[in-house]
Protein backbone atom coordinates (compact mmCIF):
# COMPACT_ATOMS: atom_id res chain seq x y z
CA UNK A 1 0.00 0.00 0.00
CA UNK A 2 1.66 3.67 -0.51
CA UNK A 3 0.30 6.57 1.37
CA UNK A 4 -0.96 8.33 -1.26
CA UNK A 5 -3.63 5.19 -1.49
CA UNK A 6 -4.14 5.75 2.29
CA UNK A 7 -4.91 9.66 1.69
CA UNK A 8 -7.58 8.71 -0.50
CA UNK A 9 -9.33 6.23 1.54
CA UNK A 10 -9.82 8.38 4.01
CA UNK A 11 -10.75 11.35 2.17
CA UNK A 12 -13.08 8.71 0.73
CA UNK A 13 -14.50 8.16 4.16
CA UNK A 14 -15.14 11.83 4.43
CA UNK A 15 -11.57 13.02 6.06
CA UNK A 16 -10.81 16.80 5.50
CA UNK A 17 -7.00 18.03 5.26
CA UNK A 18 -6.84 17.95 9.22
CA UNK A 19 -8.51 14.94 9.96
CA UNK A 20 -6.25 12.98 7.17
CA UNK A 21 -3.06 14.59 9.18
CA UNK A 22 -4.47 13.90 12.75
CA UNK A 23 -4.94 10.28 11.87
CA UNK A 24 -1.35 9.95 9.64
CA UNK A 25 0.16 11.82 12.78
CA UNK A 26 -1.35 9.56 15.45
CA UNK A 27 -0.41 6.28 13.57
CA UNK A 28 3.15 7.43 12.80
CA UNK A 29 4.13 9.17 16.62
CA UNK A 30 2.50 5.58 18.03
CA UNK A 31 3.24 5.66 21.54
CA UNK A 32 5.24 2.46 23.46
CA UNK A 33 1.76 0.36 24.47
CA UNK A 34 -0.13 2.65 22.40
CA UNK A 35 -0.10 1.85 18.94
CA UNK A 36 -3.38 2.81 17.83
CA UNK A 37 -4.38 5.53 19.81
CA UNK A 38 -6.70 7.29 18.16
CA UNK A 39 -8.06 10.82 18.51
CA UNK A 40 -11.22 12.12 20.09
CA UNK A 41 -14.38 10.76 18.10
CA UNK A 42 -15.92 14.58 18.46
CA UNK A 43 -13.30 15.26 16.21
CA UNK A 44 -13.86 13.52 13.30
CA UNK A 45 -17.26 13.53 10.91
CA UNK A 46 -19.90 10.25 11.47
CA UNK A 47 -18.43 8.49 7.83
CA UNK A 48 -15.00 8.33 8.80
CA UNK A 49 -15.66 7.31 12.31
CA UNK A 50 -17.62 4.47 10.74
CA UNK A 51 -14.90 3.72 7.64
CA UNK A 52 -11.42 4.01 10.80
CA UNK A 53 -11.98 0.53 12.18
CA UNK A 54 -11.52 -1.14 8.98
CA UNK A 55 -8.53 1.53 7.89
CA UNK A 56 -6.61 0.56 11.49
CA UNK A 57 -7.34 -2.73 10.72
CA UNK A 58 -5.97 -2.70 7.69
CA UNK A 59 -3.07 -0.39 8.79
CA UNK A 60 -1.91 -2.69 11.54
CA UNK A 61 -2.16 -5.74 9.30
CA UNK A 62 0.68 -4.15 6.91
CA UNK A 63 3.65 -5.09 9.30
CA UNK A 64 4.04 -7.02 12.51
CA UNK A 65 7.20 -7.94 14.60
CA UNK A 66 8.34 -11.81 13.97
CA UNK A 67 11.54 -12.00 15.81
CA UNK A 68 13.71 -9.72 17.98
CA UNK A 69 17.23 -9.66 18.60
CA UNK A 70 18.66 -7.77 21.17
CA UNK A 71 22.04 -6.13 20.97
CA UNK A 72 24.09 -5.56 24.05
CA UNK A 73 24.48 -1.99 22.79
CA UNK A 74 20.75 -1.40 23.20
CA UNK A 75 20.28 -1.97 19.58
CA UNK A 76 17.13 -4.24 18.22
CA UNK A 77 17.10 -5.84 15.35
CA UNK A 78 13.76 -6.57 13.66
CA UNK A 79 12.42 -9.18 11.51
CA UNK A 80 9.31 -7.90 9.85
CA UNK A 81 6.95 -9.78 8.31
CA UNK A 82 5.09 -8.33 5.97
CA UNK A 83 1.56 -8.97 4.74
CA UNK A 84 2.44 -11.26 2.11
CA UNK A 85 4.23 -13.45 4.68
CA UNK A 86 7.84 -11.37 2.65
CA UNK A 87 9.86 -10.19 5.26
CA UNK A 88 12.08 -6.87 6.11
CA UNK A 89 14.60 -6.23 8.61
CA UNK A 90 14.41 -2.71 10.53
CA UNK A 91 17.02 -2.40 13.42
CA UNK A 92 16.78 -0.07 16.27
CA UNK A 93 19.85 2.10 17.21
CA UNK A 94 21.07 3.65 20.22
CA UNK A 95 20.60 7.52 20.57
CA UNK A 96 16.32 6.70 19.15
CA UNK A 97 17.62 5.96 15.57
CA UNK A 98 16.19 3.37 13.36
CA UNK A 99 17.31 1.82 10.02
CA UNK A 100 14.26 1.10 7.75
CA UNK A 101 14.67 -1.47 4.86
CA UNK A 102 12.82 -0.12 1.52
CA UNK A 103 12.88 -3.27 -0.82
CA UNK A 104 12.29 -6.76 -0.18
CA UNK A 105 16.12 -7.97 -1.41
CA UNK A 106 17.95 -5.99 -3.84
CA UNK A 107 19.08 -5.65 -7.21
CA UNK A 108 22.57 -4.07 -6.29
CA UNK A 109 24.10 -7.60 -5.61
CA UNK A 110 26.78 -6.37 -3.33
CA UNK A 111 29.44 -9.09 -3.07
CA UNK A 112 29.84 -8.43 0.56
CA UNK A 113 26.09 -7.76 1.64
CA UNK A 114 23.89 -10.93 2.26
CA UNK A 115 20.53 -9.26 0.99
CA UNK A 116 22.33 -8.48 -2.34
CA UNK A 117 22.07 -12.47 -2.51
CA UNK A 118 19.00 -12.52 -2.89
CA UNK A 119 18.46 -10.08 -6.21
CA UNK A 120 15.16 -8.08 -5.95
CA UNK A 121 11.85 -9.87 -4.63
CA UNK A 122 9.81 -6.45 -4.38
CA UNK A 123 9.45 -3.19 -3.59
CA UNK A 124 8.29 -2.48 0.09
CA UNK A 125 5.52 0.29 -0.11
CA UNK A 126 5.50 3.44 1.40
CA UNK A 127 2.85 2.23 4.03
CA UNK A 128 5.18 -0.80 4.56
CA UNK A 129 8.05 1.42 5.09
CA UNK A 130 5.51 4.14 7.53
CA UNK A 131 4.94 0.58 9.46
CA UNK A 132 7.99 -0.03 10.18
CA UNK A 133 8.52 3.24 12.43
CA UNK A 134 5.22 2.84 13.60
CA UNK A 135 6.18 -0.63 14.82
CA UNK A 136 9.63 0.73 16.23
CA UNK A 137 7.96 3.81 17.93
CA UNK A 138 5.39 1.06 19.63
CA UNK A 139 9.02 -0.17 21.46
CA UNK A 140 10.57 3.58 21.63
CA UNK A 141 11.38 6.47 21.42
CA UNK A 142 12.62 7.35 17.46
CA UNK A 143 13.97 10.45 16.11
CA UNK A 144 15.98 9.35 13.37
CA UNK A 145 15.48 7.29 10.47
CA UNK A 146 18.13 5.94 7.90
CA UNK A 147 17.40 3.92 4.85
CA UNK A 148 20.07 1.36 5.01
CA UNK A 149 18.79 -1.36 5.84
CA UNK A 150 17.24 -4.42 3.10
CA UNK A 151 17.11 -2.78 -0.73
CA UNK A 152 18.62 0.27 -2.60
CA UNK A 153 16.77 3.24 -2.02
CA UNK A 154 17.24 4.69 -5.34
CA UNK A 155 15.62 1.94 -6.98
CA UNK A 156 11.95 2.69 -4.80
CA UNK A 157 12.23 6.11 -5.09
CA UNK A 158 8.42 7.28 -5.17
CA UNK A 159 7.48 4.66 -2.12
CA UNK A 160 10.78 6.37 -0.32
CA UNK A 161 10.61 9.96 -1.23
CA UNK A 162 6.99 9.36 -0.33
CA UNK A 163 7.61 7.97 3.06
CA UNK A 164 10.43 10.47 3.75
CA UNK A 165 7.98 13.44 3.24
CA UNK A 166 5.19 11.80 5.76
CA UNK A 167 7.98 11.33 8.08
CA UNK A 168 9.73 14.69 7.87
CA UNK A 169 5.92 16.23 8.71
CA UNK A 170 3.27 14.55 10.58
CA UNK A 171 6.36 12.11 11.45
CA UNK A 172 7.77 15.16 12.98
CA UNK A 173 11.45 13.97 12.52
CA UNK A 174 14.36 16.69 11.91
CA UNK A 175 14.74 16.48 7.88
CA UNK A 176 18.89 16.05 8.81
CA UNK A 177 17.44 13.42 10.95
CA UNK A 178 16.38 11.50 7.18
CA UNK A 179 19.05 9.49 5.78
CA UNK A 180 18.91 8.31 2.12
CA UNK A 181 21.58 5.70 1.54
CA UNK A 182 22.46 5.34 -2.31
CA UNK A 183 25.20 3.17 -4.05
CA UNK A 184 25.31 6.55 -6.41
CA UNK A 185 21.79 6.64 -8.68
CA UNK A 186 21.90 9.69 -10.63
CA UNK A 187 17.90 9.62 -10.68
CA UNK A 188 18.28 9.96 -7.09
CA UNK A 189 20.45 13.05 -7.04
CA UNK A 190 17.81 14.49 -8.78
CA UNK A 191 15.20 13.69 -7.15
CA UNK A 192 16.39 14.42 -3.27
CA UNK A 193 17.31 17.74 -4.50
CA UNK A 194 13.50 18.70 -5.53
CA UNK A 195 11.88 16.65 -3.27
CA UNK A 196 9.66 19.45 -0.13
CA UNK A 197 11.90 17.24 2.58
CA UNK A 198 15.04 17.26 1.70
CA UNK A 199 17.31 14.18 3.82
CA UNK A 200 20.52 13.63 4.71
CA UNK A 201 22.27 11.39 1.88
CA UNK A 202 24.68 8.16 2.72
CA UNK A 203 27.07 7.56 -0.13
CA UNK A 204 28.13 3.91 -0.38
CA UNK A 205 31.50 4.40 -1.91
CA UNK A 206 33.71 1.63 -0.17
CA UNK A 207 36.38 2.31 -3.23
CA UNK A 208 37.85 5.28 -5.13
CA UNK A 209 39.12 2.10 -7.55
CA UNK A 210 36.42 2.43 -10.33
CA UNK A 211 37.57 -1.06 -11.63
CA UNK A 212 37.31 -2.34 -7.82
CA UNK A 213 34.19 -0.33 -7.39
CA UNK A 214 32.48 -2.09 -10.62
CA UNK A 215 33.51 -5.84 -8.95
CA UNK A 216 32.30 -4.71 -5.38
CA UNK A 217 28.93 -3.37 -6.47
CA UNK A 218 28.27 -5.19 -9.78
CA UNK A 219 24.84 -3.58 -10.87
CA UNK A 220 25.64 0.23 -9.31
CA UNK A 221 25.35 2.51 -12.12
CA UNK A 222 28.17 3.25 -13.91
CA UNK A 223 29.95 6.38 -12.42
CA UNK A 224 32.93 6.85 -11.44
CA UNK A 225 34.04 8.01 -7.39
CA UNK A 226 35.03 11.47 -8.86
CA UNK A 227 31.41 11.76 -10.38
CA UNK A 228 29.88 10.62 -7.44
CA UNK A 229 31.39 12.68 -5.39
CA UNK A 230 30.87 15.79 -7.54
CA UNK A 231 26.98 14.77 -7.39
CA UNK A 232 27.10 14.73 -3.64
CA UNK A 233 28.98 17.96 -3.40
CA UNK A 234 26.54 18.92 -5.03
CA UNK A 235 23.54 17.60 -3.14
CA UNK A 236 25.43 18.52 0.32
CA UNK A 237 25.54 22.18 -0.91
CA UNK A 238 20.96 22.00 -1.79
CA UNK A 239 20.36 20.18 1.21
CA UNK A 240 22.57 21.86 3.50
CA UNK A 241 24.04 18.89 5.37
CA UNK A 242 27.49 17.60 5.04
CA UNK A 243 27.57 13.76 2.91
CA UNK A 244 28.15 10.73 4.73
CA UNK A 245 30.25 8.65 2.85
CA UNK A 246 30.06 5.04 3.84
CA UNK A 247 32.98 2.53 3.84
CA UNK A 248 32.89 -1.04 4.50
CA UNK A 249 36.56 -2.03 6.01
CA UNK A 250 37.30 -5.47 3.81
CA UNK A 251 41.05 -6.59 5.01
CA UNK A 252 43.55 -6.59 1.73
CA UNK A 253 40.63 -5.26 -0.26
CA UNK A 254 40.14 -1.35 0.52
CA UNK A 255 42.04 -1.21 3.42
CA UNK A 256 45.66 -0.05 2.22
CA UNK A 257 47.85 2.52 1.06
CA UNK A 258 46.43 3.07 -2.26
CA UNK A 259 42.81 3.85 -1.08
CA UNK A 260 44.21 5.91 1.67
CA UNK A 261 45.52 8.68 -0.94
CA UNK A 262 42.81 7.86 -3.30
CA UNK A 263 40.18 9.45 -0.42
CA UNK A 264 42.84 11.97 0.84
CA UNK A 265 42.26 12.66 -3.55
CA UNK A 266 38.81 12.61 -3.46
CA UNK A 267 37.72 14.40 -0.12
CA UNK A 268 39.66 16.70 0.45
CA UNK A 269 37.92 19.72 0.65
CA UNK A 270 34.70 18.05 0.34
CA UNK A 271 31.54 18.84 2.77
CA UNK A 272 31.69 15.25 4.36
CA UNK A 273 32.27 12.40 6.98
CA UNK A 274 33.93 9.36 6.05
CA UNK A 275 32.57 6.31 8.03
CA UNK A 276 34.69 3.20 8.29
CA UNK A 277 32.41 0.34 8.57
CA UNK A 278 34.88 -3.12 9.15
CA UNK A 279 33.11 -5.83 7.40
CA UNK A 280 30.58 -8.55 9.03
CA UNK A 281 31.65 -11.58 8.39
CA UNK A 282 29.03 -12.98 5.53
CA UNK A 283 29.36 -17.01 4.98
CA UNK A 284 31.02 -17.71 1.67
CA UNK A 285 31.51 -13.81 0.70
CA UNK A 286 35.50 -14.06 0.73
CA UNK A 287 36.24 -11.40 2.21
CA UNK A 288 37.46 -10.48 6.03
CA UNK A 289 37.37 -8.05 8.49
CA UNK A 290 40.49 -5.78 9.04
CA UNK A 291 41.89 -6.07 12.47
CA UNK A 292 40.90 -3.63 15.25
CA UNK A 293 44.60 -2.39 15.03
CA UNK A 294 44.82 -1.70 11.01
CA UNK A 295 41.16 -0.18 11.44
CA UNK A 296 42.07 2.39 13.88
CA UNK A 297 45.88 3.12 12.37
CA UNK A 298 43.54 3.88 8.85
CA UNK A 299 41.20 6.22 10.96
CA UNK A 300 44.01 7.44 12.40
CA UNK A 301 46.30 8.57 9.20
CA UNK A 302 43.37 9.84 7.66
CA UNK A 303 42.51 12.30 10.02
CA UNK A 304 46.24 13.15 10.08
CA UNK A 305 45.93 13.77 6.50
CA UNK A 306 42.64 16.03 7.12
CA UNK A 307 39.54 13.51 6.47
CA UNK A 308 37.21 13.58 8.81
CA UNK A 309 36.74 10.21 9.54
CA UNK A 310 34.72 8.11 12.28
CA UNK A 311 35.84 4.64 12.62
CA UNK A 312 32.35 3.00 13.13
CA UNK A 313 31.40 -0.35 15.20
CA UNK A 314 27.68 0.11 14.38
CA UNK A 315 24.61 -0.45 16.66
CA UNK A 316 23.40 -3.48 15.82
CA UNK A 317 26.61 -5.33 15.12
CA UNK A 318 26.46 -7.61 18.13
CA UNK A 319 23.22 -9.00 16.82
CA UNK A 320 25.27 -10.96 14.18
CA UNK A 321 23.41 -9.23 11.42
CA UNK A 322 24.74 -7.03 8.55
CA UNK A 323 21.43 -6.75 6.68
CA UNK A 324 19.73 -9.54 5.86
CA UNK A 325 21.06 -11.92 7.96
CA UNK A 326 18.31 -11.95 10.49
CA UNK A 327 16.00 -12.82 7.34
CA UNK A 328 18.19 -15.57 5.95
CA UNK A 329 18.36 -17.05 9.52
CA UNK A 330 14.72 -17.03 10.00
CA UNK A 331 14.07 -18.54 6.50
CA UNK A 332 12.21 -21.76 7.23
CA UNK A 333 12.00 -21.24 10.86
CA UNK A 334 8.45 -20.53 12.55
CA UNK A 335 7.30 -17.12 12.53
CA UNK A 336 4.15 -17.25 14.09
CA UNK A 337 5.20 -15.88 17.58
CA UNK A 338 7.51 -12.85 18.27
CA UNK A 339 10.69 -14.59 19.51
CA UNK A 340 13.22 -12.55 21.58
CA UNK A 341 16.90 -13.53 21.55
CA UNK A 342 19.39 -11.48 23.16
CA UNK A 343 23.15 -12.60 21.72
CA UNK A 344 26.44 -11.17 22.51
CA UNK A 345 28.75 -12.31 20.21
CA UNK A 346 31.54 -10.68 17.80
CA UNK A 347 30.69 -7.07 16.17
CA UNK A 348 29.66 -7.76 12.66
CA UNK A 349 26.70 -5.25 10.69
CA UNK A 350 27.25 -2.73 8.05
CA UNK A 351 24.58 -0.71 9.58
CA UNK A 352 25.77 2.78 10.90
CA UNK A 353 23.83 5.29 12.47
S1 LIG B 1 24.76 -3.37 0.48
FE1 LIG B 1 22.82 -2.29 0.09
S2 LIG B 1 22.89 -1.83 -2.12
FE2 LIG B 1 24.42 -3.44 -1.76
S3 LIG B 1 23.30 -5.37 -2.15
FE3 LIG B 1 23.19 -4.94 0.06
S4 LIG B 1 21.23 -3.88 0.32
FE4 LIG B 1 21.78 -3.77 -1.87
Amino acid sequence: MRIHDLKQRLRQAGAGPSHEHRILRTWLRAQPGNTAKRPPEKFFPASLLAALPAIEADLASLARIQVVEAGEDGSERLLVALADGQTVESVLLPREGLCVSSQVGCAVGCQFCMTGRSGLLRQVGSAEIIAQVALARARRPVRKVVFMGMGEPSHNLDNVMEAIELLGTAGNIGHKNLVFSTVGDPRAFARLAQGAVKPALALSLHTTRTDLRKTLLPRAPDLSPEELVDECERYARASGYPIQYQWTLLQGVNDGPEEIEGIVRLLTGKWGVLNLIPFNEVEGAGFSRPSLERCKAMARELHRRGILTKLRYSAGQDVDGGCGQLRARAAGADGAKVRIVRRASAPSSALAQ
